[in-house]
């Protein structure tokens, strides 16, 4: 099974991503991280990503591409479907996915889009932080550590707040979304394959419903709007 979770920044993709790769035993592909992993490693391309992320804007198709090709080449070794996050996000790339996919003889099953209210949005990504170990995501207001200020996954003691989840580029990064991403909605609707969730809710709540939707027997994407 491959799914792509779509949703605007600050929709809960990334951590819905790993809780559905651990209950489905799927790969979870961000390309936002490979991008940050780029970045960490202090090289030439690192640095161009660096500069466009800090700003809102999207990495240049061509470039994704080749960053996600080259991962997906390794992944798929593992015969495990993928669970994509942040990826696609234009139509563009879309259509790049299908071709990669079908080169190894994949297709997309199942489009998930987590809808959240954009004031909802902004201060849920202004609480954000990661791991700076392991990159486990938590949110102080709506999704914390279990032992303040100790990482559940690796015991870490040091988080990251990214550069990227302030104010004025999260509207930025939104208006991106709406111009260039969302158009996703209509194309992925076309296909038979968007399942619309509400996510203006808890992490428990959202994850148990795009589970319940994909243990469905008949998955019916025309009809399931949870
Ligand atoms: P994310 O971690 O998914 O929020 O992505 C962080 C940033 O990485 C985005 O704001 C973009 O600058 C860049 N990025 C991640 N995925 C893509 C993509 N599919 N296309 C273009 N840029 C991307």
């Amino acid at each position: 099974m491959n799914i792509i979770l779509l949703g605007a920044p600050g929709s809960g993709k990334g951590t819905q991503a790993a809780l559905l790769s651990e209950k489905f035993n799927l790969q979870h592909i961000s390309t936002g991280e490979l991008c940050r992993k780029e970045v960490s490693k202090g090289t030439t391309l690192g640095s161009k990503l660096a500069d466009i992320m800090k700003a809102g804007q999207l990495i240049p198709d061509i470039l994704i591409i080749d960053i996600l090709k080259q991962h997906l080449l390794e992944s798929s070794k593992s015969n495990k479907g993928f669970i994509f996050d942040g990826f696609p996000r234009t139509i563009s790339q879309a259509k790049d996915l299908d071709n990669m996919l079908a080169d190894l003889k994949l297709t997309v099953e199942h489009v998930i889009q987590i809808n959240v209210d954009k004031n909802y949005i902004v201060s849920r990504l202004s609480s954000r932080t990661s791991c700076a170990q392991c990159g486990h995501v938590y949110n102080d207001k709506t999704n914390p550590t279990l032992v303040s200020g100790v990482c559940d996954k690796c015991g870490s003691k040091e988080f990251i707040h990214r550069q990227d989840d302030n104010e004025e580029i999260i509207l930025k990064r939104l208006d991106v979304y709406s111009t260039l991403t969302a158009p996703l909605i209509p194309y992925y609707q076309g296909m038979g394959k968007l399942h619309q969730i509400d996510g203006n809710t808890d992490v428990e709540t959202v994850s148990n419903r795009i589970e319940n939707l994909l243990n469905a027997d008949k998955v019916s994407p025309k009809s399931a709007s949870v």
